[in-house]
């Protein structure tokens, strides 16, 4: 798997599922294109987005 920020649209329906289990818990987006993913190389220009936590 790349970059998700460079697949297109038909990639993204071959991968779907396996995109799925890279996203289902984003903790970077991409300043960029604002994809949301799990790793920050799974997008060009990550920036953390706060972690997820229960906590107030
Ligand atoms: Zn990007």
């Amino acid at each position: 798997m790349d970059c998700l920020c460079d697949l297109d649209k038909k990639d993204i329906e071959n991968k779907l599922e396996a995109i799925k289990k890279l996203v289902d818990k984003p903790r970077f987006i991409c300043v960029k294109c604002a994809r949301a993913a799990n790793k920050e190389d799974l997008v060009c220009k990550p920036v953390s987005i706060k972690p997820i936590d229960d906590s107030p």
